[in-house]
Order: structure tokens, then C-alpha cells, then sequence
């Protein structure tokens, strides 16, 4: 569904992305993890055509992914980016609406979408008419989230959704995300830096280093890997996570 071919991404001569080749197949989920700065949300926003390749191409089902085209790709894929990214002077409603709006849905319409997905991500409703410094944590994702699913696209992207929250709440969050993702089966793209996570969700796991893939598969076969950093980032995070 997704292709990722050679793409390498420069910033001011600073690799972020080198070379990077990658299939996502339809309705599977995907998880990047590395360590900060390995270019997880560089690959994100490239596969969403914020952000344009030095070399390389990125095709969504066949068609070469361009910035000039983003409104286009915007309606096939929702995205919540780092930190949520709710605008502050919406109220939660409004963030969730504005895409529905401007493509001109009419009010039962985004009513009765509004209502479904409250429901799907246990959104009490009343908190719709709150502003997002007004909702707690879990909330705003439970928001952030509904904002990406509002158009209802067939990729969803999330970039680590779940990593500003606390223990007990990002736990109840994993929980409802992974019944979403089973019910909805949509191809799903998801940034952690945990492996825990990581395993919990993913078809796939993609392990990421200085902007290059260097393991991809199941946890399992990351575990059963030769190479001296997944062993080390393997035994970092599972050794220091031991309870
Ligand atoms: P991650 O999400 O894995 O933490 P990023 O994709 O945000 O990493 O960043 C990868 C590298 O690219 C980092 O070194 C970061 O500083 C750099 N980078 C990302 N975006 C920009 C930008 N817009 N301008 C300059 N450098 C950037
Ligand atoms: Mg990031």
C-alpha cells in the first residue's frame, strides 16, 4: 500500500534519512521505534507529503506521494503528530471538525461522525465543548486521535501517541488503540520509543538507527538478531523494564 524507495533526507547536511526502503502492506501495523533523532517523524511526515525526499520516492498505492498533492493524500491518511498538535484556540470539537467543514460535510453528517467516534475512542461527550488546556492528557489523545480519524482514512499515522502520558493512563490508551485498529483494519504507522509498545502493536516492528533501518520484522526475529545494536537496544529497554 505504502512504498518506501531509497529515500534519504538531508537537514543542513545532517543525515536524517539514508536510504531508507520500505513496503507497508495494507491494513497491517507498523512500528517505528529508535532512539531520539533516528528520523522516525522525518519518515512520517515524508510518508504524508509534508515533507519532500532529497532522493528516493514514496508511492501510496502506486501513485508518487508529492507535497503539491497533500491536501489529496490528507483525506486518505490521518495523522496526529507528536504531542497531539490540537490547535489550543479550538475547542475539542472544533479541532475534530475543521477538515469535515471545510470540505463542506453538512451538520448531520459530522454529527452523526462525531458521535460514532466519541463512542470509539470513549470520549465522555461533554468534554467536546471543552478547549484542550481543559482536558487531561489521555483526553487530548482520545481527541488528537478522533481529529485523525474524523475523514475516515485508510492509513493512520501516529507518532508517538501515547508518550506524554502517565503509566496507568498510557496503559487504558494501548488497550482502546489496539481494538480500534483491529476493528477499524486500517493500515496503521505508529512512532514509539518503546518496545514494550512496539511489541504490543506492530505486525512489524522497524528498528531505526541515525536514519537507516537497521532490523525489521517481529519481535521475535529482532530478538533472535545477530547485530550488536538491536542486542544492545533490546537489553536496554527490556533489562531496565524488568518487574
Ligand atoms: P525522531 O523522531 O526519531 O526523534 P526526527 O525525525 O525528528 O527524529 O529527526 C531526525 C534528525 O533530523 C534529527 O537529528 C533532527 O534534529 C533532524 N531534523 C528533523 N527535522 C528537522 C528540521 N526541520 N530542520 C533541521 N533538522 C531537522
Ligand atoms: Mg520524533
Amino acid at each position: 500500500m505504502i512504498e518506501i524507495k531509497q529515500v534519504s533526507k538531508s537537514f543542513k547536511g545532517h543525515h536524517a534519512l539514508q536510504s531508507i526502503n520500505l513496503k507497508i502492506e495494507k491494513e497491517s501495523t507498523v512500528v517505528l521505534i529508535g532512539p531520539s533523532g533516528c528520523g522516525k517523524s522525518t519518515l512520517l511526515r515524508l510518508i504524508i507529503g509534508l515533507s519532500e525526499a532529497d532522493t528516493g520516492m514514496i508511492l501510496f498505492e502506486g501513485m508518487k506521494v508529492e507535497r503539491q498533492d497533500f491536501l489529496n493524500i490528507r483525506l486518505r491518511m490521518g495523522y496526529v503528530i507528536q504531542e497531539g498538535g490540537l490547535f489550543p484556540h479550538l475547542n475539542a470539537y472544533d479541532n475534530v471538525t475543521l477538515m469535515a467543514k471545510y470540505l463542506k460535510w453538512d451538520n448531520n453528517r459530522i454529527e452523526e461522525r462525531i458521535h460514532k467516534l466519541a463512542n470509539l475512542v470513549r470520549l465522555p461527550h461533554d468534554k467536546l465543548s471543552q478547549f484542550p488546556i481543559q482536558l487531561s492528557g489521555g483526553q487530548r489523545q482520545r481527541v488528537s486521535l478522533m481529529r485523525a480519524l474524523m475523514l475516515d482514512p485508510d492509513v493512520l499515522l501516529l507518532d508517538e501517541p501515547l508518550g506524554a502520558l502517565d503509566p496507568m493512563i498510557r496503559v487504558d490508551l494501548q488497550k482502546d488503540l489496539k481494538a480500534i485498529f483491529q476493528s477499524l483494519g486500517k493500515t496503521v504507522v505508529i512512532v514509539t520509543h518503546d518496545i514494550r509498545e512496539a511489541n504490543y502493536f506492530a505486525d512489524t516492528i522497524i528498528l531505526m538507527k541515525s536514519g537507516q533501518i537497521v532490523a525489521d520484522g517481529r519481535m521475535k526475529e529482532l530478538e533472535g538478531s545477530p547485530d550488536p545494536f538491536v542486542i544492545r537496544f533490546l537489553n536496554a529497554q527490556i533489562g531496565m523494564n524488568n518487574d
